[in-house]
């Protein structure tokens, strides 16, 4: 039997069965996670549903209360979840430029503390002899959250606090390969809000599938692959069910000649390399104008060399991949590149030994129709092509289904500006990549998604319009 439990009105609630979670880094069973039914699943939604009654109506000052004392809770607990976290995400604790569990976990008691520190007031639209006309944002009800593996407790929390901060409540399903974090992340936040009011249920198989068909779910949160984003919004049919999908990226960075490749090439490895590059929002294409390709290649490859693969729980920059699935769609992608003729400058070689290692690598001399440029990798290889020519390097970058994010590297700031407004993606950066903070909207355009998270917009999204006209005449 299982430590772990599912967590529904407030109880922990066990199961028939249970599945596996294996540590990436051993390839070992690291715990048993409770395997709900689609009839422990319509509970959680039930609990959620007459929990919603009660919390929608609690007054806005006392729901940022709670929510800054979740935030405090989560980080009380962090060595605990940071422990959890290794474990079955296979991340190290502090990791390479301190990106590791620790910094997950810091940035959910972050944007926990900041998104409960926001509100939706009433905008007041006119107010004269004929009418006051008053805008509202109300909850939606029960909103599911559909997590993924790469970060499974601050995406957790990304979904999660703007929906409660805005009065609605919530079903968690976490990753199949990464439950356990988040369970006892959700047993945390109970013991500080009301019972229904945030449920959470684990399964292996079928769960999302039947909480995107729910009747009773009245909008979904998923971040995830295009695939099962498509399907979401499929079944999102049978109750007009609203979506935030966040599916993931295939960004692309664009450096000028005028750049010093020394100060940028560092910033450049840790925003492609960050979590191992399992982000969306990591460089998975680096575009390098043809005068400073060696350079910044070599300097690319210096760093690689310079870092560590292993066991997060030991002192590595970087851990394995998180699941098996993955590390052999790395490694497909990896060959695919190398019979194109694409050098390896650093890596390419995964180990033999248990675990789902791969080391850091740099692709030079690859073309657009490689696999590893065209598709998104999520891993660590990142391929550096090469331009002559700016307008075609946004040709280029802009060659994509995806559309999450992007930048431009210049020392000629308004230059870059002018070039990244040209990027058809979410958000564009300037000489950085990957940097999110609680109060900028962050979302994909084209087949990276639709709907944005974080700050006043992030909260929108989890609310419906009702407009009030009050007639004066
Ligand atoms: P997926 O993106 O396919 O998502 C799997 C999750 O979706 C599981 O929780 C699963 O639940 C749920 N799901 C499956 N079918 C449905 C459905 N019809 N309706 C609702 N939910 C459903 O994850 P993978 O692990 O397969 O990753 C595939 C790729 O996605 C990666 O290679 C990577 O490129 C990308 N990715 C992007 C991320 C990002 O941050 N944007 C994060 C992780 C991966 P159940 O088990 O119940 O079926």
């Amino acid at each position: 039997m299982s430590e772990y439990g599912l967590i529904i009105d407030g109880k922990k609630v066990s199961t028939e069965e249970f599945f596996d979670v294996l540590n990436p880094a051993t390839e070992q069973v690291f715990a048993q996670c409770p395997k709900a039914t689609e009839a422990d699943l319509d509970r959680a939604v039930a609990a959620a549903r007459s929990a919603f009654g009660s919390w929608s109506l609690v007054a806005d000052g006392e729901r940022s209360r709670l929510l800054h004392a979740v935030a405090e809770a989560l980080e009380a607990n962090i060595p605990e979840l940071g422990k959890l976290l290794t474990s079955e995400q296979g991340k190290p604790m502090h990791g390479f430029a301190g990106l590791g569990a620790g910094w997950e976990l810091g940035g959910a008691v972050a944007w926990c503390h900041a998104t409960a520190s926001m509100d939706l007031p009433v905008e007041v639209l006119q107010d004269n002899d004929a009418a006051r006309i008053e805008i509202h944002r109300k909850p939606i009800g029960v909103i599911g959250s559909i997590t993924p593996w790469n970060f499974p407790v601050l995406i957790a929390i990304w979904h999660t606090i703007p929906a409660l901060r805005t009065g609605n409540t919530v079903v968690i399903k976490p990753s199949e390969y990464t439950p356990i974090a988040t369970l006892r992340a959700v047993e945390i936040i109970n013991e500080i809000l009301p019972p229904g009011v945030i449920n959470i249920v684990t399964g292996d198989g079928s769960l999302g599938a039947a909480m995107s068909n729910h009747a009773d779910i009245g909008k979904i949160i998923f971040t995830g692959s295009t695939a099962t984003g498509k399907k979401i919004m499929e079944s999102a049919s049978c109750n007009l069910k609203r979506l935030t999908l966040e599916l993931g990226g295939n960004d692309a960075a664009i450096v000028l000649p005028d750049v010093n490749v020394a100060e940028v090439a560092p910033k450049i490895f840790a925003t492609a390399f960050i979590n191992n590059g399992q982000t969306c929002a990591a460089v998975k294409r680096l575009y390098v104008h043809e005068d400073i390709y060696d350079e910044m290649c070599k300097v690319l490859t210096d760093l690689a060399n310079s870092v560590t693969t292993g066991d997060g729980a030991g002192d590595v920059d970087f851990g394995p991949i998180q699941n098996k699935a993955q590390f052999d769609k790395v490694c497909s992608m990896a060959d695919d590149a190398r019979a194109r003729g694409a050098k390896f400058l650093s890596g390419g070689d995964p180990n033999d030994k248990p675990g789902y290692f791969y080391p850091v690598s740099i692709v030079a001399d690859i073309d657009d129709d490689a696999q590893l440029v065209k598709e998104e990798l999520f891993g660590p290889i990142l391929p550096v092509l090469k331009f002559k020519d700016v307008d075609d390097a946004l040709k280029r970058a802009n060659n994509s289904p995806s559309g999450l994010g992007g930048s431009v590297w210049s020392a000629d700031v308004e230059r870059a500006t002018q070039l990244a407004g040209r990027l058809e993606c979410g958000t564009a950066w300037v000489n950085n990549h990957a940097m999110l903070q609680p109060d900028a909207p962050f979302g994909g355009i084209k087949q990276s998604g639709f709907g944005v998270e974080f700050g006043r917009h992030g909260l929108e999204e989890c609310t419906t319009i009702q407009t009030v006209q009050i007639s004066k005449t």
